[in-house]
């Protein structure tokens, strides 16, 4: 509504409008919430674990008090190892996935500054159109849908372009199945001496994200991806060479709920309230973690990888073929073509209807060409793989495509 320079005037008013009368209107009572159970395989959320359901009856207390701080001293440690990291400013802003691109972006970016927006689908596009509201100047590095980005594409424009603050990419993105591999980008990213940010919402939890060895200055995640939890909170971690770049900017950030320098505050020893933390978002996120843990961090990237070829295996007995190719594909989001001739809706609609199982549609330029099949979390299991193999086959045999069953080749493939 605003734009800078503008005055405002703050008035309040009395809300006069009358309540409506929904029987009168013919409207019946209003009914309890939808209560049916989905097998959630599109690009999330993922279905909850039971463990973190249960963590979100837990009684509400202040979020000041003792217990609960304490509980989010260990909230920020377990954070700390899931993304690798040893970053005192590791935390949970109160918002989804883009609350914590936002953050990201917002915190590093003045006015003026550069940013090399990596681009190869939706995140990179959304990060990109933040960078411009922040009055910085995003140059792109772009791949095609479906392509990992090039990391000679990013060293020939990180040597033509003076003064780049931050190198912006998306590790796993989730419109289109693809993986960037990170070790060589990130050596390039390091000798250049900008910051490197890192979009982890698909892939924590569910494929190595390592920030510390791979030089990463801010990273950001989701809850309802591969953490299995509801959407509600964005896990962010920043490096010490980014905290002092914050500390020493030379323009507030322009967001005031997402200013990592009061938020750190709370988060940090002084205890300071800023806002009030979603307390039960926050056991969620806990538990959630304690998940992870539990499994440990690389039997949980193995059972991705495992069950994402189990997956693949049933989908290539059934004559169906992926989008991206094998070795950058990202585990937990895999995009299937349609074949020829087939509604893509329709047989989102049937397996919904008849198994309760949620696929995704494409995206953008791929939107209509695709399925995008969510191995995420606690939805990454062998009976979500045979179920949602039997219930494609079914879909696409009603349209009269007669493919064979896939259901046997991925448990081959799976084994046990
Ligand atoms: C889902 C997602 C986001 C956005 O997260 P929201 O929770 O939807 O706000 C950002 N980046 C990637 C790669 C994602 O998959």
């Amino acid at each position: 509504m605003l734009s800078r320079g503008d005055s405002a005037v703050v008035y309040s008013y009395h809300c006069a409008a009358p309540m409506r009368d929904l029987q009168h209107e013919g409207i019946e009572m209003h009914p309890p919430l939808p209560s049916s159970e989905r097998v959630l395989m599109g690009p999330g959320p993922s279905n909850i674990h039971p463990r973190v359901m249960h963590a979100m009856s837990t009684p509400v207390v202040g979020h000041l008090d003792s217990e609960f701080l304490s509980m989010m001293d260990h909230l920020q440690q377990m954070l700390r190892e899931v993304f690798q990291t040893e970053n005192r400013l590791t935390m949970a802003i109160s918002g989804t996935g883009s609350a914590g691109m936002e953050t990201c972006l917002v915190n590093l970016l003045e006015p003026g500054d550069k940013a090399i927006v990596c681009i190869n689908g939706v995140f990179g596009t959304r990060m990109k159109d933040i960078v411009a509201r922040c009055g910085a100047d995003a140059v792109v590095v772009e791949a095609s849908w479906g392509e990992a980005i090039d990391p000679d594409a990013l060293r020939s424009t990180l040597s033509e372009t003076a003064d780049v603050r931050v190198v912006a990419l998306v590790h796993a993105e989730t419109s289109t199945g693809v993986l960037q591999s990170m070790d060589e980008i990130a050596g390039i990213v390091k000798d250049s001496g900008a910051m490197l940010l890192l979009d982890t919402v698909t892939s924590l939890g569910g494929a190595e994200v390592a920030l510390d060895n791979w030089g990463v200055d801010a990273a950001y995640s989701g809850t309802q991806k591969c953490l299995s939890c509801p959407p509600g909170l964005a896990p962010v971690s920043f490096s010490k060479r980014a905290v002092e770049h914050i500390l020493s900017r030379k323009t507030p950030v322009q967001s005031w709920y997402l200013d990592t320098s009061m938020l750190s505050k709370y988060w940090g020893s002084e205890r300071v309230y800023h806002h009030t933390a979603p307390i039960s978002m926050n056991y969620a996120l806990y538990e959630a973690l304690r998940v992870v843990l539990d499994e440990g961090l690389e039997a949980r990237w193995q059972n991705h990888r495992a069950l994402h070829e189990g997956l693949v295996a049933g989908l290539e007995a059934m004559g169906l073929s992926l989008k991206v190719r094998a070795d950058i594909r990202a585990p937990m989001l895999n995009a299937v073509k349609v074949p020829e001739g087939v509604d893509e809706k329709q047989v989102r609609l049937d397996v919904m209807s008849r198994f309760g199982l949620e696929l995704g549609a494409g995206l953008g330029p791929l939107a209509g060409s695709i399925w995008r099949i969510g191995l995420m979390g606690h939805s990454c299991q062998a009976s979500s793989v045979t179920t949602c193999l039997a219930a494609l086959g079914w879909a696409l045999n009603r349209q009269g495509c007669n493919v064979p069953d896939g259901v046997a080749a991925a448990l081959e493939r799976i084994g046990g």
